[in-house]
């Protein structure tokens, strides 16, 4: 391992080996043996800290006494590995003896090693152990070697966790289970929920599949016989195909593929999997990763290719098993869906009838399928990283969307703990929504009109009416993911009708097309290295004006009984995207009237989300007739942190100083040209920041049908003038939690106590 590239290839395989153990003690021993062969030296070892009493515990090792494992145990701050731990950096010693810190263990045998360097293993600022490797020499370990560990560590912390959890899981029957094994996520969408959790994967990653149990396990080896019989004579023929193509020895690989498919320890390495119990996918996956890493782990580069050659054998598998299989959309009566990255697009083309809950490994809470679980009233966690995704399937889970916790082998006092928990906060619910049919006014008399987000039918239930005075934000994009092209003219215009008579004689604001982000079309893929400061929204509809004409000519439509449609604008960053989207409305109009169709003019809104458009507030208020704030997007691009990073989650702080600055700029900005503003970003629902929404003076608020009722009572208890004052306190404060506390501390004391305690136990 000397040039950077085998240290790097050397580092994948490693990583990639450890990524698929099955449990803690399988993945420690790969590292400890690999690092060794990899750098050379006499010894490797894992320390992992320990809870209760809290060590460092020797917990695999190559080149000590196997039977120290387990057995050496170090207090947080003893001997040379908590001095690593303490410091949380790496520490390379040419002689480790005669270093004060250092603690000698005579069931290690490790008098005889002097060079010593430690490497700390840090998971999301937590210390999950150290790393050791050791020489019998006197010697300093080379810069080579510490970057090798350091950078090891860093990617094996990912993995060291997900194996310690796997294994809880993977423990045999007989074995006592732990309960109550927690995960931590972010919270998505409030609400508690028990159920069983059902992967979802993409069909195109052959790595993604996750572990399935099966009861048929005939018709599943069956079934992977059939698939390994279609790619065989796919093989056959694609060859026969290219004989013209190409020359002879290029087509030897068809013969090697042919050969693989034939081989004992891929077909039957998988059947005996699947006769273990797992489906043919699974099954699938574990002998090709296997196989596969065999290869990889090979010196020679032709021989690490022969991997690849059977990772792809492996697709063309895969994709013939899925195609037969049935089970795959069937959901169950308590599904609770669980993916890696579960997307937008994903939830609005699913059944969502029989889900109970949403787990994402990946994402965040402003994450649009968040916010469509949020809409559904499904209660979702996401972010969460450590969750074993691949094993989760047929678990039984809870979903904690309130504190963003996901618990796996749930006892039972838990299990009741959490539908106590989930009862009450309907309770509350119910009770404030007797109230809510009742018009938002402040104490002082001002009317706040509290309208709805939506952008599925399903939720847009006539009973709404009574609640909200129209709707504020439906997203047009939800349709259009559910489907698989785009939707023509007359089927736009029968979805938009239903939405406006709806709400008849009330403001329905229509928000043309924002796709791009994380709202991905299938039919229209953008590849991106930055999809959120990339090709998004009203950049598109500029762009294809043969989209944008044909929605906006639906609205229109729509419209012509109704009268009630107010047309919001998307991603607006300069006052000449304005111009063009409005120049294309008016041309949309035109065209309607030429055909003898004559519209009513609908009103016109621009969203404020890009921060360009906080200082041109007030030029583009004076072009339409009311701006409204997307805090979602505004956040993120306000703060730089993209929405949809669990990585950078804690960072996306609604009550961030800059974000009341720019709010303030917006509101004054509107006002000044005599328009009202909105706020339809998710920043609306939430009780303490609608508080502050009232204190910055905007008109109105557009929420989600969940927190409708508990808005509504916020605006009734305050006055408009006492809001203000707690805002303009706020503006003085630097530190966004002291801001939280003030806002807080306003509702308990105004009564609302009930809405900052929600969901905490
Ligand atoms: C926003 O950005 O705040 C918003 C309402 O739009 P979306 O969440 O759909 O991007
Ligand atoms: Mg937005």
């Amino acid at each position: 391992m000397t040039d950077g590239t085998s240290m790097l290839a050397t580092l994948r395989r490693i990583v990639q080996e450890v990524n698929a153990a099955e449990d803690l003690a399988t993945a420690l021993d790969i590292i400890v043996h690999r690092v060794q062969a990899a750098l050379g030296v006499d010894v490797c070892s894992i320390y992992l800290h320990l809870p209760d009493p809290d060590s460092l515990t020797l917990m695999a090792t190559v080149g000590l006494r196997p039977d120290a494992v387990g057995r050496v145990r170090l207090g947080l701050h003893e001997g040379l590995v908590g001095l690593v731990a303490d410091r949380a950096e790496p520490i390379n010693l040419k002689d480790a003896p005669s270093h004060p810190a250092y603690k000698y263990f005579p069931e290690t045998g490790e008098e005889q090693f002097h060079a010593f360097l430690g490497v700390p293993i840090l998971h999301h600022r937590r210390m999950l152990g150290v790393l050791v490797v050791q020489q019998a020499g006197e010697r300093r370990f080379d810069e080579d070697h510490v970057a090798f560990l350091v950078t090891l560590a860093t990617q094996l912390a990912g993995a060291i966790s997900n194996a310690e959890i796997s294994g809880e899981l993977n423990r045999p029957a007989f074995h006592p289970h732990r309960r109550d094994i927690r995960i931590e996520g972010i919270a998505g969408a409030p609400g508690v929920a028990v159920g069983r959790a059902v992967v979802t994967f993409p069909e195109t990653d052959l790595d993604a599949v996750p572990d399935r149990s099966v009861d048929d396990v005939k018709a599943e080896v069956r079934l992977f016989r059939q698939a390994v019989a279609a790619v065989q004579q796919e093989l056959v023929e694609l060859k026969e195909r290219m004989s013209d193509v190409l020359p002879a020895e290029d087509r030897l690989l068809f013969d090697a593929y042919i050969l693989l498919l034939g081989s004992d320890s891929l077909v039957e390495g998988t059947v005996r999997r699947i006769e273990g119990g797992n489906w043919a996918p699974g099954a699938l996956r574990a002998t090709i990763q296997e196989y596969a890493g065999n290869f990889d782990a090979m010196d020679d580069s032709y021989l690490r290719e022969r991997g690849d050659d059977i990772r792809d054998l492996g697709q063309r598998l895969l994709d013939h098993l899925l195609s037969a299989s049935p089970t795959r959309t069937r959901l169950p009566d308590d599904a609770i869906l669980v993916g890696r990255q579960i997307s937008a697009a994903q939830l609005a083309s699913l059944d969502t009838g029989c889900l109970k809950g949403m787990v994402s490994a990946t994402g965040s809470s402003s994450s649009h399928v968040a916010i469509l679980a949020r809409a559904l009233g499904v209660p979702a966690v996401m972010g969460a990283a450590d969750l074993p995704v691949g094993r989760m399937d047929g678990r039984e889970v809870i979903v904690d969307g309130y504190q963003g916790q996901v618990l796996l082998q749930p006892s039972a006092e838990v299990k009741r703990e959490f539908l106590r928990l989930a009862r009450e906060e309907q309770e509350l619910s119910q009770d404030l929504l007797q109230q809510a049919t009742q018009p938002a006014v402040t104490r002082d008399g001002c009317t706040v009109p509290i309208y709805l987000n939506s952008g599925l039918m399903a939720e847009l239930m006539p009973s709404q009416q009574a609640y909200a005075d129209g709707i504020g934000l439906y997203r047009t994009e939800v349709p259009f993911m559910a489907r698989e092209r785009f939707p023509g003219e007359a089927e736009q215009a029968e979805l938009y009708a239903q939405v406006l008579r709806a709400f008849p004689g009330k403001p329905v604001v229509l928000r043309t097309l924002d796709v791009g982000g994380d709202k991905a079309l299938s039919y229209f893929p953008i590849e991106e290295d930055n999809p959120f400061l990339g090709y998004r929204g009203i950049r598109i509809s500029l762009d294809h004006p043969e989209i944008f004409l044909t929605q906006l000519r639906a609205m229109l439509i729509a419209n012509q009984y109704t009268d009630n449609l107010h047309v919001l604008f998307p991603m607006i960053g300069s006052v000449r995207e304005l111009d063009e989207a409005l120049a294309l409305l008016a041309r949309a109009r035109e065209e309607l009237y030429d055909e003898g169709l004559r519209v009513p003019a609908p009103k016109t809104g621009v969203m404020i989300e890009v921060p360009s458009a906080i200082y041109l507030a007030e030029r583009l208020a004076e072009k339409v007739d009311f701006l409204s704030v997307g805090t979602n997007d505004l956040i993120q691009y306000l703060l730089a942190v993209d929405r949809n990073n669990a990585r950078v989650a804690d960072l996306y702080d609604d009550y961030h100083p800059a974000v009341l600055c720019a709010l303030k700029m917006i509101t004054e900005g509107g006002h000044k040209a005599g328009k009202p503003v909105s706020v339809c970003g998710e920043m609306a629902s939430e009780p303490p920041l609608a508080l502050l929404l009232l204190g910055v003076g905007v008109d109105s608020l557009s929420v989600t049908m969940a927190s409708l009722p508990r808005i509504k009572w916020v605006v009734r208890s305050f006055s408009r003038r006492a809001a203000r004052a707690l805002f303009d306190k706020a503006m003085e404060i630097q530190d966004p939690g002291a801001i939280r506390r003030l806002l807080d501390d306003a509702l308990v004391e105004a009564g609302l106590g009930a809405l900052v305690r929600a969901g905490k136990h």
